[in-house]
């Protein structure tokens, strides 16, 4: 490979990420030769008619043979075995990339074939594909805006680091590195454990006596929660064996949550069962923020622009002036501290005040709002703040950080 592209990759399991992996490259003209591997005639027949390979091979030693890159792109379950046939023809200049959805089980497996990590194996995951497979669903715009996760591990090649990463960034993805089993716990929550839980709910409709019925009546809610339950099982089942363990701690602790959520269904807790929904909301659109890239992570920008004001009509009616940031810091504190419901109007709904009001959210407090600077604070008492689940996040606000600071020391727990 040079700055202007690679000579010949190889994808090994052409389906939707392979393909998608090998079409953009193409698109980006940053490969002369793609050589495709699968184990039928079929897929790869299909790949060079819709112009995604340049050569099909079914030997996988054959195949890697003074590659530049080769890319593991089946399911998770099979790259032991595969490592296992492309040895004999590595020769240590052929980098070895992979997208499977673990990545505890590509150390194993290359351990296991190669006795140590090899320095060109470079373990990495697209955060993007769709519920679709095979070959014919390849896009090559798939990973445009995305995020491709590396793994390297203190044995991997800076050099092949580089050049996996150049390939995605060919690609359109932004690529970033985290450490092996953090990649693993961290995609468990977020993307293995929504999958069982999708599998799971349809599976358990569909043998209700009455399933016709239901999923006849089944509106947008359903549609959008079990949209993955339509994903390959097969590629499904390898990425619930290969992440078992940490698969097991978030379904505990997801059963954790489901218990108390039915507890308060259950006693009709209203307080409660607003307290896991509005937490859950705020969550949920803060996440939305932050993948459009707005609120606190979109960058600064310089522009200059010169304003002239000269004196116009005459304006009239009636305005608000916004909130003061102080108070709503400090009604959201005294609200939650005091025993009794607070309702604040005028709460101003900037970042740093909303920063606070999730704090204090995170330690157990419920809170209704802001609805147009109307807030609604179900106070705990002076001892009633719980341990928050993890760091509270506070963004750029500085009165969170001083004043939580002196109000946090005087709890039981740490933060
Ligand atoms: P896919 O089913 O579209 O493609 C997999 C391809 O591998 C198919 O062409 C299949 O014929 C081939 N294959 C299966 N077993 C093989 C074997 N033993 N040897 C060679 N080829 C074999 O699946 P996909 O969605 O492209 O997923 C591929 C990998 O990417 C999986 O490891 C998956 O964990 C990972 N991944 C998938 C997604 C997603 O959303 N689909 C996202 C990120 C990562």
């Amino acid at each position: 490979m040079n700055d202007f592209g690679f000579d010949r990759i190889v994808i090994v399991g052409l389906g939707l990420i392979g393909g998608s992996f090998a079409a953009a490259l193409k698109n980006a003209g940053k490969v002369n030769t793609v050589i495709g591997v699968s184990r039928s005639t079929s897929t790869l027949d299909k790949g060079l008619e819709l112009g995604i390979i340049d050569q099909a091979e079914t030997d996988l030693a054959v195949a890697v043979q003074g590659a530049d890159l080769v890319m593991l792109a089946a399911p998770i379950g099979a790259t032991e075995p595969l490592l296992r046939k492309m040895q004999p023809g590595l020769d240590g200049n052929t980098i070895v990339t992979d997208a499977g959805s673990v990545k505890g089980n590509v150390v194993a497996a290359a351990k296991a074939v190669f006795g140590d990590v090899p320095s060109w194996l470079v373990p990495g995951h697209p955060i993007a594909g769709s519920e679709k497979s095979g070959v014919t669903a390849t896009d090559s715009q798939l990973y445009q805006n995305h995020k491709v996760i590396l793994t390297p591990i203190a044995e991997t090649s800076k050099n092949a680091v580089d050049v996996v990463k150049r390939a995605w960034q060919w690609c359109g993805a932004e690529v970033i590195t985290m450490g092996v089993s953090h990649h693993d716990s961290v995609l468990a929550a977020t993307s293995h454990l929504p999958h069982l839980l999708a599998f799971s709910l349809v599976d358990t409709l569909a043998k209700e006596d009455e399933n016709q019925e239901i999923f006849r009546y089944a509106a947008g809610g359903f549609r959008d929660f079990t949209r993955i339950a339509s994903s390959d099982p097969t590629m499904w089942h390898d990425i619930f064996v290969a992440n078992r363990d940490a698969l097991l701690t978030r379904i505990e602790h997801f059963e954790r949550g489901l218990t108390g959520f039915k507890a308060a269904v259950a006693a009709g807790d209203s307080n409660a069962m607003l307290g896991y929904m509005t937490r859950a909301k705020v969550a949920r659109d803060h996440f939305t923020k932050m993948l459009a890239k707005k609120a606190y992570s979109s960058a600064m920008t310089e522009k200059q622009i010169t304003f002239v004001a000269k004196p116009g009509g005459s304006v009239s009616g009636t305005i608000r002036v916004p909130g003061d940031k102080s108070i709503s810091h400090r009604s959201i504190m005294l609200g939650s501290l005091a025993e009794g419901v607070t309702e604040v109007d005028g709460f101003l709904e900037g970042e740093d005040a909303l920063a606070t009001l999730q704090a204090f959210r995170d330690m157990g407090v419920t809170i209704e709002g802001p609805n147009n600077g109307h807030v609604k604070v179900f106070g705990v008492g002076m001892n009633g703040l719980q341990r928050p689940p993890g760091p509270l996040y506070v963004g750029n606000s500085g009165t969170s950080m001083r004043l939580l600071a002196g109000l946090l020391a005087a709890q039981n727990f740490d933060t």
